[in-house]
C-alpha cells in the first residue's frame, strides 16, 4: 500500500513514520510534506527512499500539496499537517476519491459537513485518527449508527485540571506545554491545557459521525486509558482502551479493515488500577462551551472560532498574551462573527477576517 504524509516532521507524523517502519514494506511511503525543517524532511526522504517532497515554507508551486494528496500513486493519505493549512489539501484528496488518515482537526472543525459530503460524492473516505474519534470509529464497527444513544470522548483534562481561573492567571508557556499524559506539537497540547481541544474534538466528531450535539459528550478521565466510549440505545457501553500513544489509532486507520500485530503495547490492566471519570469544569474551562455554542450557531462560526483560537494560541505561545485571555479573545472575536453562509469560499473568507479580527483583539488588549 502506498501513502503519502503531509505533515511528516510533526508529532503524528513521526508516530506514522514507525508504524511504517513496523510494517516490514507494507507500507510504502510515495511522498512526504513538511512546512520548514528541510534537514529531518530530507532524513525522511533518504531513509524511506522518497523522491517525491515539499517543504511548504520554500516551494513556489502553491499547489504543491494538493498535487501530493491526488497522485494517483497512492491510495492514502495521512494527513498530519497542524491548523488549518490542512484544509486544501484534504479537499483536493477527497476529491480525488483517496482515503484520508485525518489525524488533522482544524479542517472537520471549519468545514466538516463539506468535507463528509464531497468524501460522499467522489468515493473518498476520512478515516479518524484524533484518538477518541478512532475509539469510536473502532467500537462502532459492525453497529449501525441509528443505535447509538451517546457517543462519548473523554480528555485527560490536561495540566490544569481541578485549577480555579484565579490560579490559572499567571500560568507559563512551560507548565502549559507540560502535558501529563500525550506528547504532542505545542499548539494542540496548549489546545490540551485550555481545554480547546476537547471542544474542537467535539465539533470533529459531529461530523465524523454524522450525529447531532444532543448525541455528542465529553467526560474527563485523568488516566487516558479509555478514549471514546459508545452507549448503545439499549443501555450497553463498548469502550476502546489503548495506551495513551498515538501509534494505535495510526495503525488502526493504515490497516483498517486489518489491524497491525504490535502496533502498541497492550495496557496492563492490573497496574493501571483505577479508572477514573468526571464532567467539565464548563466554569474555569470556557474554551469548551465557546466550541460547543459555535457549533450550534452553525455557518462559519466553527471557521471563526478555530482561526480566533490559532491566532490566540501563536500569541501566548510568543508570549503576547497570558493563558486566560486565549478563551478572552475567542469570545470576543466570535462576538463579532457576521452571519455567512456554509460554502468553501466563505470559509475561507470568514479564517482570514477572524484571523486579523483576533489580532486587533490582541493588539488593544496590550494598549
Ligand atoms: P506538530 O506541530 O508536531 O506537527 C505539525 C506538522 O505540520 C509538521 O510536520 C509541520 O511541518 C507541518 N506544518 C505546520 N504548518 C504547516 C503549513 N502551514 N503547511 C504545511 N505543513 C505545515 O503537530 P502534531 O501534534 O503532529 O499535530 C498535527 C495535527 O494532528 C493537528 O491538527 C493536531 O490537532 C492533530 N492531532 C495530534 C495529536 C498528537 O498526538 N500529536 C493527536 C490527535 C490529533
Ligand atoms: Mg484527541
Amino acid at each position: 500500500m502506498k501513502i503519502s504524509i503531509l505533515g511528516c516532521t510533526g508529532s503524528i507524523g513521526e508516530s506514522t513514520l514507525e508504524v511504517v517502519r513496523k510494517s516490514k514494506g507494507f507500507i510504502k511511503i510515495a511522498s512526504l510534506a513538511a512546512h520548514s525543517n528541510a534537514e529531518k524532511l530530507s532524513r525522511h526522504a533518504s531513509e524511506f527512499g522518497v523522491s517525491k517532497t515539499v517543504l511548504t515554507s520554500q516551494t513556489k508551486n502553491p499547489e504543491a500539496l494538493e498535487e501530493l494528496a491526488t497522485d494517483p500513486e497512492i491510495k492514502t493519505v495521512v494527513m498530519a499537517i497542524v491548523g488549518f493549512a490542512a484544509l486544501k489539501p484534504t479537499i483536493a484528496a477527497l476529491k480525488a476519491g483517496k482515503t484520508v488518515a485525518l489525524a488533522n482537526k482544524e479542517a472537520l472543525v471549519t468545514c466538516g459537513e463539506l468535507l463528509t459530503a464531497l468524501a460522499e460524492k467522489h468515493g473518498g473516505k476520512i478515516i479518524p485518527v484524533d484518538s477518541e474519534h478512532n475509539a469510536l470509529f473502532q467500537a462502532l464497527q459492525g453497529h449501525s449508527i441509528e443505535q447509538v444513544d451517546k457517543l462519548i470522548i473523554t480528555g485527560s483534562g490536561g495540566p490544569f485540571r481541578g485549577k480555579t481561573r484565579s490560579e490559572l492567571q499567571s500560568v507559563t508557556i512551560a507548565q502549559a506545554l507540560n502535558h501529563p499524559k500525550w506528547k504532542m506539537g505545542p499548539k494542540i497540547t496548549i489546545d490540551s491545557a485550555t481545554l480547546m481541544n476537547k471542544g474542537l474534538e467535539y465539533i470533529e466528531a459531529r461530523w465524523v459521525f454524522g450525529l447531532p450535539d444532543d448525541k455528542l459528550k465529553i467526560l474527563i478521565h485523568p488516566q487516558s486509558l479509555v478514549h471514546g466510549i459508545v452507549q448503545f440505545i439499549d443501555g450497553s457501553m463498548l469502550a476502546h482502551l489503548s495506551p495513551p500513544d498515538m501509534k494505535a489509532a495510526i495503525s488502526y486507520a493504515l490497516y483498517y479493515p486489518q489491524r497491525q500485530p504490535g502496533a502498541v503495547e497492550p495496557l496492563d490492566l492490573v497496574k493501571a488500577q483505577k479508572l477514573e471519570f468526571f464532567e467539565v469544569d464548563y466554569e474555569n474551562f470556557p474554551c469548551v462551551n465557546l466550541a460547543q455554542k459555535a457549533l450550534k450557531k452553525g455557518g462559519v462560526a466553527p471557521t471563526v472560532l478555530n482561526a480566533a483560537n490559532e491566532t490566540a494560541v501563536q500569541a501566548f505561545l510568543d508570549e503576547k498574551i497570558s493563558f486566560l485571555s486565549i478563551s478572552d479573545m475567542i469570545e470576543k472575536t466570535l462576538e463579532s462573527a457576521p452571519r455567512q453562509n456554509l460554502d468553501i469560499q466563505s470559509i475561507f473568507a470568514a479564517d482570514a477576517w477572524a484571523r486579523q479580527k483576533c489580532q486587533e483583539n490582541i493588539l488593544s488588549l496590550r494598549h
